[in-house]
C-alpha cells in the first residue's frame, strides 16, 4: 500500500470545476496582479481569522518580513523566536538586518516556552534589552504557542507580537484565532500548508488600523500615491491567480480541518490499540482548537530507522526539523552552540511527521501504525 505524506490530487479533484471556471475568467480578463479576487480574498480572511485586516502577500516568508518592516524592526534590533521553526521565522529577521534571539521551546508542544522567554527577557542586561524590538512565537504544526503568557512577557517590555501563523491558519487559543492575537499575523498559502494556493502566496493580519495602512504602502514599494514614496518598501503582492484559487479552498477549509482533525483521533486510538504508543509520544494537545498541519509524533530511540522502513514499505513521512536554527551553518555568527537549547535540540532527534491530510483513509492509517508496530516488534 502506498500512503504518501501528503496528497493534493484528491483535494483538486473536488474544487476542479470551480478552479477551472475561475482562472478561465481570469485568463480572459488578463487582470492579473491585486484586483478584485485579492481584495475579495482579504475581506474573506479577516472574517475567518476574526481580525480587522488581511493583506494578500507574496508568501508566508514575504509575509514575516513586511511585519518585521511595518513594525520598524530593522538594522541592530533583537528580535525573540523560537529555534525549532521553519527557517523562514529566523530568516526574516536577518533578511531585515535584526538579530534572532532564541529562547527554547516547551518539549511538549514544540512551541516557544513562555516561561523561557519570561526569564530571559527578565534577565537580559539592559542595554541588549533596549535592542529587542519584537517577538515571534510559532504555531507550530497547527496548535497555536501559549498565548496569554506570551503577550504578557512581550507587554512588559512594550514590544509587539508577530504570529508566525504560516501553519495555524482557523487554529484557536481561548476562542481567540491565530493571526488575531498579537500586532500582526503571518501566513502562508504554501502548496503543503492546510490553505495551499496553486504556487506561493500569504497574507498579514491586523487589527491595527494604522499597521494595516503600512503594511498595504509596504507591500506595493512604498507608493502612496502611485509613484510617490514615503518609505521603502517592496514588491510583496499577492496575485488575482492565486487569491481566487484560495478563495474557492478556504469554502472547504473547515470540512479539511474536521477531517484532519478525525484522522488524528483516529491515529490515537490505533496507537493505543497496537500498543507500540508507549515507546512514542504522541503530540500533546494543549491549546484549543488545533489544526493538524502536522501530525507529529516523537521517537525517543531510532527515529532515522524508523523512518527508512517506512518509507520502504511505502509510507511517507518527514522530519520538521532536523536542525534547529540556533545550529544552522548561516547563524554560526549568533555564538550560539550545542547544548544551548537542549529541548529544541531534542525535539529535532526525535520528531517525525506522518500523513495526516484530510483524504488519507482509514485503511492507510491502520497500515501506518501496523508497520510501526511491526517495526519496533
Ligand atoms: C511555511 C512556513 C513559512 C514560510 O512560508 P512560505 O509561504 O513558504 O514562504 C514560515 N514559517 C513557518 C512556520 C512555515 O511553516
Amino acid at each position: 500500500m502506498q500512503v504518501p505524506l501528503l496528497d493534493l490530487k484528491k483535494q483538486y479533484t473536488a474544487i476542479r470545476e470551480e478552479v477551472r471556471a475561475v482562472t478561465e475568467e481570469i485568463y480572459e480578463s488578463q487582470y492579473f496582479i491585486m484586483g478584485p479576487h485579492v481584495e475579495r480574498l482579504e475581506k474573506d480572511i479577516a472574517a475567518y481569522c476574526r481580525t480587522e485586516q488581511a493583506i494578500g502577500v507574496s508568501s508566508g516568508s514575504d509575509a514575516l518580513i513586511i511585519a518585521l518592516m511595518a513594525l520598524g524592526v530593522g538594522s541592530g534590533d533583537l528580535v525573540l523566536t523560537t529555534p525549532y521553526t521553519f527557517f523562514a521565522t529566523a530568516g526574516a529577521v536577518a533578511r531585515v538586518g535584526a538579530r534572532p534571539v532564541f529562547v527554547d521551546i516547551d518539549p511538549h508542544t514544540y512551541n516557544i516556552s513562555p516561561t523561557l522567554l519570561a526569564q530571559g527577557l527578565e534577565t537580559m542586561p539592559a542595554g541588549q534589552r533596549e535592542k529587542v524590538k519584537a517577538v515571534i512565537p510559532v504555531h507550530l504544526y497547527g496548535q497555536c504557542a501559549d498565548m496569554e503568557p506570551i503577550l504578557k512577557s512581550a507587554a512588559n517590555y512594550d514590544l509587539p507580537v508577530i504570529e508566525d501563523a504560516a501553519q495555524a491558519i482557523g487554529a484557536e487559543y481561548q476562542g481567540r484565532r491565530a493571526g488575531s492575537m498579537g500586532s500582526i499575523g503571518c501566513f502562508s498559502f504554501f502548496p503543503s500548508k492546510n490553505l495551499g494556493a496553486f504556487g506561493d502566496g500569504g497574507v498579514v493580519t491586523t487589527g491595527d488600523r494604522q499597521l494595516g495602512e503600512t503594511l498595504r504602502i509596504l507591500r506595493n514599494h512604498g507608493a502612496e500615491p502611485k509613484y510617490y514614496h514615503h518609505i521603502i518598501g517592496g514588491n510583496f503582492r499577492l496575485d488575482a491567480l492565486q487569491a481566487a484559487i484560495v478563495s474557492i479552498k478556504l469554502k472547504h477549509l473547515d470540512s479539511w480541518t474536521a477531517g484532519r482533525q478525525k484522522n488524528a483521533a483516529a491515529y490515537r486510538e490505533l496507537f493505543q490499540a497496537a500498543g507500540p504508543a508507549a515507546r512514542l509520544k504522541l503530540p500533546v494537545e494543549k491549546q484549543g482548537r488545533h489544526i493538524y498541519n502536522q501530525f507529529v509524533i516523537a521517537v525517543p530511540e531510532r527515529r532515522d530507522d524508523l523512518r527508512a522502513y517506512l518509507q520502504e514499505a511505502g509510507i511517507g513521512t518527514e522530519v520538521y526539523y532536523p536542525v534547529p536554527l540556533h545550529l544552522q551553518k548561516c547563524f554560526a555568527g549568533l555564538d550560539n552552540g550545542p547544548g544551548d537549547f537542549p529541548a529544541a535540540e531534542q525535539a529535532a532527534l526525535q520528531t517525525l511527521a506522518l500523513p495526516i491530510f484530510p483524504e488519507l483513509t482509514q485503511d492507510q492509517q491502520a497500515y501506518t501504525v501496523d508497520k510501526i508496530k511491526q517495526f519496533f516488534g
